[in-house]
C-alpha cells in the first residue's frame, strides 16, 4: 500500500497515544501496562481498570488476539470510503486483554467468524503513520 497514495483519514497521535503510534511505525503493538498489578490497557486511560493505580509503563504486546465482534459497513458515511465500501470494522480482543477497534485484512466477509484467532499486521499508510490491522492466523 505504500506505493500508492493513501486517501483515507489517518489517526493523529496525541501525547498519551504517541508511543502507541511510534511503536506501530516500528512494527510493534504497544500497550500500557500497570506497574502495580500487570494489567494491560489501551493508551488514554490514566488509571488501571483493575487496581486503579496510575503507575504504568509501556510494554510490547504479542500482536495475537481473537476477533471479538465485527460488522460489514455498506453505508458511505465519509466520502473517502466510497471506493472502500463495503469494508469491515472489527473489535479484536488482544491476548493481553484490551479490545482494539481495527479492520480485518486478508479475509473475505463470509469467512469472518467471531473468536477466530488473528494476528497484527502493520500497514504503513504514509511517511508518518502505520495502521495496525489484523489477519486470520492459520
Ligand atoms: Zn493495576
Amino acid at each position: 500500500m505504500a506505493d500508492q497514495e493513501y486517501t483515507l483519514p489517518i489517526p493523529v497521535a496525541d501525547e498519551a497515544s504517541k508511543p502507541f503510534f511510534d511503536g506501530a511505525n516500528e512494527g510493534k503493538l504497544m500497550l500500557v501496562k500497570c506497574s502495580q498489578c500487570g494489567t494491560y490497557r489501551l493508551p488514554g486511560r490514566e488509571r488501571c481498570l483493575d487496581c486503579w493505580s496510575t503507575e504504568s509503563e509501556w510494554a510490547q504486546a504479542s500482536g495475537n488476539g481473537k476477533l471479538y465482534t465485527y460488522g460489514i459497513m455498506h453505508q458511505k458515511y465519509h466520502p473517502a470510503f466510497a471506493d472502500e465500501t463495503p469494508y469491515n470494522y472489527a473489535i479484536v480482543e488482544l491476548a493481553e486483554g484490551p479490545r482494539l477497534v481495527t479492520n480485518i485484512v486478508d479475509c473475505k466477509p463470509d469467512d469472518m467468524k467471531t473468536d477466530m484467532p488473528v494476528e497484527a499486521v502493520f500497514d504503513r499508510v504514509s511517511d508518518e503513520a502505520t495502521l495496525i490491522r489484523f489477519r486470520p492466523t492459520h
